[in-house]
């Protein structure tokens, strides 16, 4: 297949459906994680959980860096805006996730905080050099997707000389957050995962080999395309029925064993692990995270602003936590889809497509309710 409208015809997937209806055994139940909230998206979206036989279930993971955002992250990019006069530049979905005091950035740029949306770190740039008697900080979030952009603004700034420029680093690792799903004590019983795509690409297919070594998971991974999807379910069950552990890549079009040498090289040059970093639902997990070396502290702005991290609890009707570790789907929480809701969300999970809060409420995917 070439073309993208190929990857969405619908009796290909309905042809893949019944192969795996052929395969999937009814006398045991099929648990597979889908880690990545692009796939979340794409499965609320083009309805596959109504293609496939209910003794295959598609479990949410915690791939969506708009919902693992803890809210102590949140008040800290508030506090620099309040406290410090900054100008944070951020992505559009990072100023609607509800803080303390029922805030959110939306809220605090509505009251004259200087916020401004950006669509690449090179806005980000533009603003520091457009505005050198004030200070510039990046809101960065996301997976390992996100994370050479970053890179190279701060080598960019620290080859433009720009002193007003630093970022507030929230990057975090997608293999870290898997082993910390595998490890929940009475945490979610899994078959295997559908492995991410974009993030892959990144780092390649070799960092999802200790979880058939170590876990005796079969990982798959796949691209954001409904037959991307249902083929990798295929794949995933074709590997249980055989008793194997593997990982498979069914993104054979854009991700390699190695994955992107030249992004990893950046992100090696500026980043190195923090020894621990809280999650929304997973807690504090150890080298989850990445900070800047200590060559660019000069652009961490956790250290030029002195910011110290406290944890807040989440909202007390919210369910993300559980979500987010699969215990729990988004129609189990009572206030989804009334007082929670894409308009006004109560939790992280509602805010962005990737949410599974969201993508569930946007597409009307309630038959799993039941
Ligand atoms: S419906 Fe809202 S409050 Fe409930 S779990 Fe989802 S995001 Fe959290």
């Amino acid at each position: 297949m070439k073309y993208i409208d190929e990857f969405r015809d619908g009796d290909l997937a309905r042809g893949i459906a019944a192969a795996i209806g052929r395969v999937a055994m009814p006398e045991r139940k099929y648990r597979l994680m889908e880690f990545c909230g692009g796939h979340t998206h794409a499965i609320s979206r083009y309805g596959i959980v109504d293609l496939l036989p209910a003794h295959v279930e598609l479990i949410h993971g915690p791939g969506c860096p708009v919902c693992v955002l803890p809210i102590g992250r949140i008040d800290q990019a508030i506090r620099l805006i309040r406290e410090q006069g900054v100008i944070l530049c951020t992505y559009a979905d990072t100023l609607r996730i509800p803080a303390s005091g029922h805030l959110s950035l939306m809220k605090v740029r509505a009251e004259g905080g200087d916020i401004r949306m950006i669509y690449s770190t090179a806005d980000a740039l533009k603003i520091a050099r457009e505005n050198p008697s004030r200070q510039v900080v990046f809101f960065a979030i996301g997976f390992e997707t996100t994370t050479p952009p970053t890179a190279v603004a701060v080598i960019q700034a620290r080859q433009q000389g720009l002193g007003n420029f630093s970022v507030f680093c929230n990057h975090v690792l997608t293999p870290a957050a898997m082993h910390a799903i595998l490890a929940v004590p009475d945490g979610v019983a899994l078959d295997g995962f559908i492995g991410p795509a974009h993030v892959s690409t990144v780092i390649g297919s070799a960092p999802y080999e200790i979880f058939p070594k170590d876990y005796g998971k079969p990982v798959v991974i796949a691209g954001f395309e409904p037959l991307d999807v249902i083929r990798a379910i295929h794949m995933l069950i074709l590997q249980i029925n055989a008793g194997r552990a593997e990982v498979e890549n069914e993104f054979t079009r854009a991700v390699t064993r190695d994955g992107n040498r030249k992004a990893q090289a950046l992100v090696a040059e500026v980043f190195e692990l923090r020894a621990s970093f809280e999650w929304r639902g997973l807690g504090s997990v150890d080298n989850s995270a990445l900070r800047l070396k200590p060559a660019f502290a000069g652009f961490d702005a956790e250290q030029r602003f002195g910011l110290a991290y406290i944890p807040v609890p989440d909202h007390k009707a919210c369910e993300c936590g559980a979500i987010l570790r699969g215990e729990k789907r988004p129609q189990e929480c009572r206030i989804f889809g009334t007082v929670c809701t894409p308009q006004t969300p109560v939790g992280s999970c509602m805010v962005s497509a990737e949410g599974a809060c969201a993508a569930h409420y946007t597409y009307g995917r309630f038959r799993d309710a039941a």
